[in-house]
């Protein structure tokens, strides 16, 4: 792990009842977890009020999205406001299946990322390469293509935390080894430095997602340029917030 908070983010996606989200909720309340970590979960919106109104205060709840500007008539999109109405005070921006699945682009998802912190959210700004990227060889081009829209937009990293996610290692089960995860951290580290400057390229915290579980969290977190997590699958289960 790098110098920064380890950070461990779950991403519970469209995942949950209000019976299962209110049974993980009670077993987080319970979990001893590190004094020295950030935990963050990111529930889908329509239980964010519950997790909200029944989660302990120790961990900080995230969306899995928000719309690019002010709320108005823009059907079917949840605003930044009424994240922070609900007691958001994260978002994660530019996952793979919002790129990949859903098509947000880069200068999009910028431009959401700006927005949220102009108002106050803290963003998880996702990226990450495609199979067929990383064969091609092209996987540093892709990540830092990502960053630069994100850099392009953003005003200041301070509330950021960068998720590098190889697509082809998210809900595979294909986890990238931990020197393919701190190859691509330590070059979007160096990234910052060149494009942005030293100070934001130590400060901020770059974390590792893709098939993250208690069995191989450990060898990565090990990793110089590993500030944390961001875990799908198995966020849904209590056990893997306990290990960070
Ligand atoms: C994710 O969705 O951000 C993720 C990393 O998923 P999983 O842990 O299931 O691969």
């Amino acid at each position: 792990a790098g110098s920064g908070k380890f950070f461990v983010g779950g991403n519970w996606k469209c995942n949950g009842t209000k019976d299962s989200i209110s049974k993980l909720v009670s077993d987080l309340n319970s979990a001893k977890l590190e004094a020295d970590v950030d935990v963050v979960v990111a529930p889908p919106f329509v239980y964010l009020d519950q997790v909200k109104n029944s989660l302990t205060d120790r961990i900080e709840i995230s969306a899995q999205n928000s719309w690019i500007g002010k709320g108005g008539a823009f059907t079917g999109e949840i605003s930044v406001e009424q994240l922070k109405d609900t007691g958001c005070n994260w978002v994660i921006l530019g996952h793979s299946e919002r790129r990949h699945v859903i098509g947000e682009d880069d200068q999009f998802i910028g431009k959401k990322a700006a927005y949220a912190l102009s108002q106050g959210l803290k963003v998880i700004a996702c990226i990450g390469e495609l199979l067929q990227e990383r064969e091609a060889g092209k996987t540093f081009d892709v990540c830092f293509q990502q960053m630069k829209a994100f850099a392009d937009a953003v005003p200041s990293w301070d509330d950021v935390v960068v998720a590098y996610e190889p697509v082809w290692a998210i809900g595979t089960g294909k986890v990238a080894t931990p020197q393919q995860a701190q190859e691509v951290h330590i070059a979007v580290r160096d990234w910052l430095k060149k494009n942005v400057s030293a100070e934001v390229a130590s400060k901020t915290r770059i974390i590792y997602g893709g098939s993250v579980n208690g069995s191989n969290c450990s060898e990565l977190a090990k990793q110089e340029d590993i500030d944390g997590f961001l875990v799908g699958g198995a966020s849904l289960k209590v056990y893997f917030y306990c290990w960070a």
